[in-house]
């Protein structure tokens, strides 16, 4: 089987990757084994929220030159900030394209509001997320917190609570919902995604919409858990329109209802596309000759191998496997590749259990256009992207999204201008 490229891991970086080389016509195979970060995570992308020094960062493009000076390994201090820039501006148009509906800019982040009720500073976020503009006062009116009884993943009342501190007038309310009452038998069972089985059914609304409707009444906004609406939005809409009150969605414990609808959306783009997804597959082992790979065997093909030009590695961090610690050593298991310097053992983590981890940051060492190294010699055509790359933080400087999608954008690109290239040649050749 040969592609032009084909890559490994599909995450957030290795879609975002398959979307920008199928949209440019390029054959491209990804091999994903499992589940990825965003099923875990809150359905908001951020790119840059807190400076390594701990700084808030309210316009991320701005701080791009300051956090090359205190962290040159960042992946976007090895891409440039013009580069950055750019990247950022074609992801937030390819998410959108991709049928995505986000709100949210790279000029100024916004803060949305988590389970909790705390506001946190993000750079996208679903339609349907509560969020408030920086330096603006939240104005959702009167607002009706309602967790579902049983479902400890939501607790309205601190959310209410949160938000009562912040002085928005605020009441907490559960609702009962029987027919979910097979489902609260079993608790491990009771969660978001087995929710929303249940209330997405169209013949469910009716009851949902009764046993709602008279805790709502005096209420001007609604905030409910995530549970509503896992293949596409229709039932949360419909329930909106027969409230006749706006409803905003909280994340929830995984499985996130919010992050898979954000996956499930950018696959139905890659595919539409013409780009062939190998799910549940696992990359078993790369065949190199020389400083280039030449094909991948996966667990699924056995002995027929994935042939192509060029390859990308977006497996993940250490969540996903695409980075394995043991006792006394930190590697990347499918090459063996680089690693960006690894601490003594002892430094691995800070006791300060709120403070920067510098586990975080570990990840393979690439050269300045972010590929593969091994042994100190670059690997000509196998390009890293994502929460693999070594050098950042995603969660104290707020940047996994932007760092999966920048650098799974940057690969694609220089992949289309690799082929762009190819293609000159043979016309030149041929003339
Ligand atoms: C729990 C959690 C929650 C997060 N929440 C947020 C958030 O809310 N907002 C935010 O901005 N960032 C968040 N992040 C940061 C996150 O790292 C990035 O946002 C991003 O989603 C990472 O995408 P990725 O594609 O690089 O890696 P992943 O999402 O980890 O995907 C890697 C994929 O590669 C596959 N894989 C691994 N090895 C192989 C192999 N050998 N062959 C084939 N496939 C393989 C894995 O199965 C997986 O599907 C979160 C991270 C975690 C861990």
């Amino acid at each position: 089987m040969k592609y032009d490229a084909v890559v490994m891991g599909g995450g957030l970086a290795g879609l975002i990757c398959g979307i920008r080389l199928t949209q440019s016509g390029l054959s491209c195979a990804i091999v994903s084994a499992g589940q990825n970060a965003l099923h875990f995570s809150s359905g908001s992308f951020d790119l840059l929220t807190h400076l390594p020094n701990g700084q808030r960062v309210e316009k991320p493009l701005n701080a791009l030159e300051k956090l090359s000076e205190l962290s040159p390994m960042h992946p976007y201090s090895r891409l440039g900030k013009l580069s950055v820039i750019k990247l950022t501006h074609l992801a937030e148009s390819l998410l959108q394209q991709s049928g995505l509906k986000l709100k949210g800019s790279s000029d100024e982040n916004h803060d949305r509001i988590t389970p909790m009720g705390h506001k946190r500073l993000t750079w996208l976020s679903p339609d349907c997320v509560p969020t408030v503009n920086l330096h603006h006062k939240m104005k959702f009116g009167k607002i009706a917190v309602v967790g579902i009884e049983g479902f400890l993943d939501f607790q309205p009342q601190l959310v209410a609570d949160e938000l009562k501190r912040e002085g928005l007038h605020t009441e907490a309310h559960y609702v009962h919902l029987p027919l979910l009452d097979r489902l609260r038998e079993n608790p491990s069972e009771f969660r978001a995604i087995n929710i929303a089985r249940w209330l997405d059914r169209p013949e469910n609304m009716p009851q949902i919409v009764e046993e709602i409707s008279p805790l709502v009444a005096d209420a001007d906004t609604i905030f409910m858990p995530a549970c509503i609406g896992l293949d596409n939005e229709t039932p949360f809409l419909e329930l909106q329109k027969q409230l006749g009150k706006t409803i905003y969605l909280l994340p929830t414990l995984p499985p996130s209802l919010l992050g898979i609808r954000l996956h499930e959306t950018l696959l139905r783009q890659f595919r539409r596309q013409g780009g062939i997804l190998m799910p549940g597959d696992k990359v078993t082992s790369v065949n190199c000759v020389g400083s280039r790979i030449e094909s991948v065997n996966t667990r699924n093909h056995g002995n027929i191998a994935l042939k192509a030009s060029q390859f990308v590695l977006a497996t993940g961090s250490f969540f996903n496997n695409g980075l394995v610690a043991e006792f006394d050593r930190v590697y990347e298991p499918l090459m063996n590749l680089d690693l960006c310097d690894i601490p003594p053992r002892a430094q691995w983590t800070n006791t300060e259990f709120f403070a920067s981890q510098p586990y975080m940051s570990f990840g393979v060492q690439t050269d300045s256009q972010l590929r593969a190294q091994k042994d100190g010699q670059t690997i000509e055509n196998l390009y890293v992207a994502g929460a693999v790359l070594g050098g950042f933080d995603p969660l104290t400087e707020g940047c996994g999204a932007g760092v999966s999608l920048i650098s799974g954008l940057h690969a694609a690109g220089e992949i289309i201008g690799y082929f762009e290239q190819h293609k000159a040649e043979q016309v030149e050749v041929t003339q």
